[in-house]
């Protein structure tokens, strides 16, 4: 399958998806570095599409290449016995307590994170501020508040709103 050639606008909503990190290892990736990777392979009938495009460092995608992300995490997970079996200095460095090694299973940057965490950032400044106007709006209606009004359902409001009134109270 022929690979599609990304605009610089497609390609920097990539770079952000992880807020400028390795969507695998997480690692800090400039946006010169990244690399779009698939993360279903184009090979194995993956789609050349945004849903399928992961910021990458050179290193985990030259790694994946065309694994999918449940084989690259098996292979991952070989390494430790492979260093351990053919590296005599990893060994040394082992035994020396110099290095040591995860009992956790392998996991991926993209797994620990939510995507766009910019976005994600500026909804909840935003849902705050408005948060923070209802506050205000309520303080203010609060202190027109009826020592009775008479009316069941209008007493009602005016008792939810101070609830809410109290709630808010803790937030800000
Ligand atoms: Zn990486």
């Amino acid at each position: 399958m022929k690979r599609k050639r990304l605009l610089e606008r497609d390609r920097y909503q990539i770079y952000t998806k992880y807020g400028g990190r390795c969507a695998y290892c997480g690692k800090t990736i400039t946006y010169k570095e990244m690399q779009v990777e698939h993360k279903e392979p184009l090979a194995l009938g993956g789609a050349d599409s945004p849903e399928n495009y992961m910021p990458s460092c050179h290193t985990c995608n030259h790694y994946k290449h065309t694994l999918t992300v449940e084989e690259f995490r098996k292979q991952l997970g070989l390494l430790t016995g492979r260093l351990r079996e053919r590296v005599y200095i990893y060994k040394l460095a082992l035994q020396h307590g110099i290095i040591r090694e995860s009992e956790s299973a392998v996991s991926f940057y993209f797994e620990r994170v939510s995507e766009y965490p910019e976005i994600e950032e500026c909804m909840e400044v935003e849902q705050r501020q408005q948060l923070k106007t209802l506050h205000e709006t309520l303080d203010g209606v609060l202190r027109h508040e009826p020592a009775d009004s008479g009316n069941e359902a209008e007493d009602n409001i005016w008792n939810q709103a101070g609830y809410l009134f109290e709630l808010l109270n803790d937030f800000f």
